[in-house]
């Protein structure tokens, strides 16, 4: 018998569906679509609607401090007063001997805004550092970069509601239909109703999302930036560019023409590995379509170019004039939940709050001012790379992490145990003794999970939207806010005396008005009664922003958006060679989420990929004498991995494939596929290049 029933969004992933929890007299709590929800439908994905499962096994939660004098001794129970005395008392005698720069704090962007505005507020308007970032520089920060120099601003300008009014997607460096399955299956019905539609999809691998294309590009890795250009070439040869559209309202285009014709459609052909044919297949339907809509993720991002592939795929909205119109535009799918709301409150070691400008003085004036302190360092903090480098070294002391396991997830993974031993002071705030990370942690915080707090998340459209609390924390677990709120304030600092998440959202909506993300109309009682917004919401009554650049005004100086020329088309990542011959990309499966710390505990979600395995194309299998099934060693110039192998065409000669979602706690060392990745990362974006690192695959 059910008690009551809320309506909140699901934790996973950015689509960020519409879920109604209900609970019964035992206080278990089950889930299902809600209907009314403008994202779903009442539609739910496996990992949604198995959400149930996750909250009420509570078998695995931390559920009180725990602490070590020593790395000599293990850690041990003590009351929260003991424990953030002592991360207080460590935090000011590192800083007094070795600055403010020498302590970070490493976030999620599964934390909510409250949650990120909070630490951002503690880090750089209170330690007096920038070393905040969070584990969206290894999701979003290429395409974050991607926006702000293409319109001015980080702003996706698309809607889902766009998706019905589209006729062509260009699907690139991404699996929707395993990682975004709730949007994918919004593409799914709106093809089925309207067979016309056209869906082009480029990617190394034949995915699901591939499978229902109309045309599958399956490239060489790494030559997306040629793609596009050939595809832009062929898109100004056939006379189905937008000159109105490129002579009003953008700046750059001889540049950008220039390069775009330095190659030939033959040549491009050749480098991408896709027939000239289907190269200009896919420029026809870009070109003769009414609306078209782009959609990318970690393909494009996590690459040592990321900030060119991100720029060349925009410039074929641009070139088409498919910006600012119902049905088009280009559209990141954000990884996270709350990515997105993190770059809001500025999460990110070279960001401020409300899309403000860490380099611009006038900006970190106004932010100061804001939060009453004297000034915001000038210095860029430490990104989530550099912060474990930084460690390595030593110059970084003390690091916070809060709701990410770095342990499994950061790459060149025993690289980051090494850092993580280094550090003079860890503290790991979490739900889950789940979590690799929490082995090297002096002090561990257990924190709320989902249904258990409150506050907002931001997801891949703009659309924000409340999470009541429904049910307590196990144990001593608290909200995330009250432990930075109890942590600033033993520290000694005033502008943390919130009595709830809802006082800290208010503040932070008012240092939004006026800005492009103005919410400070949007309130708590809004979010509850009348359900999710888009931001902008800048007046009273305003109903959302469903689309941005309807009137053609970019954010940028001259309000015109801007063609970027890459800098470089080729790829800069370690390119294969004798000893490590072919590309290792990794990503994710469609049943598990991230680390697996939540996923990995419903045994139905198991079942569709039980154990890692390594996708290898049966050429490369041959010349390595691998047969289906075998056990391979895969190594690179970082580490180990040794998995089965799945012997498929589905992967492109010369590239293997590895999920990067297990880790040391859920099965062993050798399945991490991080073990292997390299370090480098987007010179610009700082993203690291997970999708290209060279390997060896021989029979084990
Ligand atoms: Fe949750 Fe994403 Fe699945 Fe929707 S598509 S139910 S947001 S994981």
């Amino acid at each position: 018998m059910h008690k009551k029933e809320v309506k909140t969004t699901c934790s996973y992933c950015g689509v960020g569906c519409g879920i109604i929890v209900k609970k019964d007299n035992n206080d278990k709590v089950f889930v299902e679509g809600d209907k009314d929800h403008p994202v779903n439908r009442g539609m739910l994905c496996s990992k949604g609607m198995n959400l149930h499962y996750v909250v009420n096994d509570t078998s695995d939660r931390i559920l009180y401090p725990e602490m070590r004098w020593s790395r000599s001794h293990p850690r041990e129970r003590v009351s929260w007063d003991d424990a953030l005395d002592r991360a207080a008392s460590v935090f000011k005698s590192i800083i007094k001997k070795h600055g403010p720069d020498s302590v970070a704090f490493y976030v999620s962007g599964q934390s909510l805004t409250e949650e990120y505005y909070i630490a951002n507020k503690l880090t750089k308007g209170f330690l007096g550092t920038n070393n905040i970032d969070t584990n969206s520089r290894l999701c979003m920060s290429s395409a974050v970069v991607g926006y702000k120099k293409t319109f001015g601003e980080d702003s996706v300008p698309v809607s889902y509601e766009d998706i019905e009014l589209a006729d062509c997607f260009l699907i690139t460096g991404a699996n929707p239909a395993w990682c975004h399955p709730i949007l994918f299956r919004r593409i799914e019905q709106h093809k089925e109703k309207n067979p016309h539609v056209k869906i082009i999809v480029i990617d190394p691998r034949k995915t699901d999302s591939a499978n229902f294309a109309d045309l599958h590009l399956q490239l060489i890795p790494g030559t997306d930036i040629i793609l596009y250009n050939a595809i832009a070439r062929c898109l100004y040869k056939r006379g189905l560019i937008d000159e109105d559209f490129i002579k009003n309202y953008t700046e750059g285009f001889s540049a950008y023409k220039e390069q775009i014709f330095a190659t030939s459609v033959k040549d491009a052909s050749k480098i991408c590995g896709v027939p000239e044919s289907d190269i200009r297949k896919a420029a026809d339907m870009i070109g003769l379509s009414k609306g078209f809509i782009s959609m990318w993720a970690m393909g494009l991002n996590q690459s040592a170019v990321g900030t060119d592939k991100n720029t060349a795929l925009l410039n074929l909205s641009l070139i088409t004039g498919q910006v600012g119109k119902p049905g088009s535009g280009p559209f990141s799918l954000t990884g996270q939940p709350n990515a997105m709301g993190g770059r809001e409150v500025g999460g990110m070691a070279n960001l401020l709050a409300v899309h403000k400008d860490l380099q611009n003085e006038e900006h970190r004036r106004e932010v100061a001012q804001f939060w009453g302190v004297d000034q915001i360092s000038p210095k860029p903090g430490l990104t989530a790379t550099e912060m474990f480098d930084a460690l390595e070294s030593g110059k970084l002391k003390a690091i916070w992490i809060a709701c990410t396991n770095p342990l499994v997830s950061l790459p060149n993974t025993h690289r980051i145990e090494s850092a993580m031993k280094n550090a003079k002071f860890v503290v790991v705030q979490d739900i889950s003794h789940k979590s690799d990370t929490v082995a090297f942690a002096d002090l561990v915080l257990p924190a709320a999970g989902w249904l258990e707090k409150e506050g907002t998340m931001t997801n891949s459209e703009r659309r924000i939207s409340y999470l009541p609390k429904e049910i307590n924390a196990p144990g001593e677990a608290r909200p995330d806010v009250e432990i930075f709120c109890d942590f600033a304030q033993r520290m000694g600092f005033r502008g943390f005396n919130f009595n709830s998440a809802e006082e800290i959202y208010e503040e932070y909506c008012s240092m939004t008005k006026g800005t492009k993300i103005d919410i400070s109309f949007l309130n708590y009682d809004r979010l509850k009664s009348e359900g999710t917004f888009q931001w902008p919401v800048p007046e009273h009554r305003h109903a959302g922003t469903q689309r941005l650049f309807q009137d053609k005004k970019f954010y940028t100086p001259s309000q015109k958006a801007i063609f970027n020329v890459a800098t470089s088309i080729e790829n800069t990542s370690m390119q294969p060679n004798g000893m490590y011959p072919l590309v290792l990309t990794t990503g994710r499966v469609r049943d598990q989420w991230h680390t697996m710390t939540k996923t990995g505990k419903v045994s139905r979600l198991k079942t569709h990929y039980p154990t890692p395995v390594l996708e290898i194309n049966p050429v490369d299998a041959y010349l390595s004498k691998i047969k289906d099934g075998d056990i391979t060693e895969i190594k690179s110039e970082n580490g180990v991995v040794r998995v089965r192998a799945k012997v498929t065409d589905n992967i492109v000669k010369g590239c293997v494939f590895l999920p990067m979602h297990w880790g040391k706690q859920l099965q062993s060392d050798l399945n991490r596929a991080n073990n292997l990745t390299n370090t480098l990362v987007d010179p610009i974006s700082k993203e690291p290049d997970f999708k290209f690192t060279r390997v060896s695959v021989s029979k084990y």
